[in-house]
């Protein structure tokens, strides 16, 4: 069996095209959603990263603004700083890029940002209301996940889900996203690999998330006919861009399976500039 190819570029131009049509509801209602990323210092990767935001937001209409701090700014600086940004009823979205500077605690500073700004859902009370399956701004690239599993049509209720990584930010979120859509989800990580677990939890997979950063960790061969593949993994392999899975091998056992680069990435940052909507709304409509 021949699996086919999600490609994350269609789902991502569909998203684009309904957020543009939003867009063009709020600015009627006189609202201009404005979106700022704090960048503390000189990350060349993330250069590209917010080059890449503001050339976006801009196609859109969506206006986009840097600020770069100095590296030498300390935690409680930085802090006060977003507490301004907050303030300003001007701006309707914060970005917060990492990495920030060793030594300082990320989590207590995106904690700072507040929860109806914070469109890249990682804000503890965002985090919570996915929780609760009640999800507002949830972390683009989870949400991005569920868009690709949606696109396929699968019926999640009692699927049986592998979700490969654990981060705050993917792994987890994906999980309670799924669980409330009644699949049937397990989470591996760094502890089920150690015990030599990891093959035997992937070869049960309907729906596999794989979202570690070690190229080909998953080999295409434990790939369960049928399953639905979404490779979250980012990994530069000699001048290649390659993913978690092992594209070639897997496609032939997947029904479906995103490329890397083209599947999950493109739809992360489709639902940036709709969670930017979403937050626009939250602030101006007090919802
Ligand atoms: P992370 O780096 O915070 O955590 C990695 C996870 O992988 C942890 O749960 C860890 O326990 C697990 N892990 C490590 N080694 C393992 C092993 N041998 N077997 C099983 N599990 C193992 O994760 P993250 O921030 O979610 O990033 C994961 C990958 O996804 C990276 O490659 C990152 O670049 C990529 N990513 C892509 C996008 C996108 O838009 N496409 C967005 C976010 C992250």
């Amino acid at each position: 069996m021949m699996g086919q190819i999600l490609s994350g570029k269609e789902i991502a131009e569909k998203i684009k095209h309904e957020t543009r049509i939003e867009l063009e509801r709020i600015k009627e209602r006189g609202i201009s959603p404005k979106l700022v990323a704090v960048q503390v210092g000189e990350n060349p990767s993330s250069q590209v990263y917010l080059n890449a935001q503001k050339k976006n937001c801009q196609s859109m209409g969506i206006l986009y603004e840097t600020k770069n701090l100095e590296p030498g700014i300390s935690e409680s600086e930085l802090i006060s700083f977003i507490e301004r940004l907050n303030g300003d009823k001007s701006i309707t979205g914060i970005i917060l890029q990492l990495p920030l500077p060793s030594g300082m605690d990320v989590r207590k500073v995106q904690s700072k940002i507040a929860p109806e700004k914070d469109v890249e859902g990682v804000n503890p009370a965002n985090l919570g209301w996915i929780l609760y399956g009640r999800p507002v701004l949830a972390p683009c690239t989870a949400l991005a996940v569920k868009e690709l599993i949606d696109s396929t049509k699968v019926d999640l209720y009692g699927k049986e889900v592998v979700m490969v990584g654990h981060s705050d930010i993917v792994g987890k979120p994906v999980a309670l996203l799924l669980v409330d859509r009644f699949a049937t989800v397990s989470i591996c990580h760094i502890g089920t690999s150690d015990k030599g677990m990891l093959e035997q939890h992937v070869k049960r997979a309907e729906i596999l998330i794989v979202a570690v950063g070690k190229a080909h960790l998953i080999k295409g061969d434990w790939v369960r006919d049928g399953a639905i593949v979404i490779d979250v993994g980012i990994n530069k392999l000699g001048d290649k861009i390659v993913g978690d899975v092992e594209f070639e091998t897997a496609i032939q056992h997947a029904s479906w399976i995103t490329p890397v680069p083209g599947g999950v990435g493109p739809v992360t940052t489709a639902i940036l500039l709709r969670n930017t909507i979403t937050a626009a709304k939250l602030i101006s409509f007090n919802l």
